[in-house]
């Protein structure tokens, strides 16, 4: 492989396949990269250094909206369908209990309207 213009003789492209964190599959090219924005929404039960274990990412992903909402539904995440799957997500826990994570691009003036992403995947894709 060449990278900016210097050879590296090693053969690693195995190790280093960066695979698609929704449908598993290598990523061929450049992976649409998601990050969770760390901030707290105002309307938020739950601080976010309390809440146990969010990754912000970057999350890899094929650069279809699909795939990253059905990653989003296997992890127990809501989509504001008010939104566009984004390179920046917002989060905002929902007053439900148990908690849940919501993903919002926070682009739109609306109330969220949060769903199960695997509801609208389909018409995403
Ligand atoms: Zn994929
Ligand atoms: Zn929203």
């Amino acid at each position: 492989m060449e990278l900016y213009g210097v050879r590296i003789p090693t053969i690693v492209t195995d190790n280093i396949a960066v695979r698609c964190c929704g449908c598993g599959e290598v990523i061929e090219g450049r992976p649409w990269r998601v990050n969770i924005l760390d901030s707290i929404a105002p309307e938020a039960p739950v601080s976010w250094t309390e809440s146990a274990g969010i990754n912000p990412g970057p999350f890899e992903f094929h650069a279809d909206p699909s795939h990253v909402l059905d990653w989003m539904a296997r992890r127990g995440f809501l989509f504001c369908r008010l939104s566009e799957v984004r390179e920046i997500m917002r989060p905002f826990w929902l007053p439900i209990e148990p908690p849940r994570l919501g993903l919002c691009d926070g682009l739109h003036r609306e109330d969220h309207e949060f769903v199960n992403p695997a509801v609208i995947a389909p018409e995403r894709s």
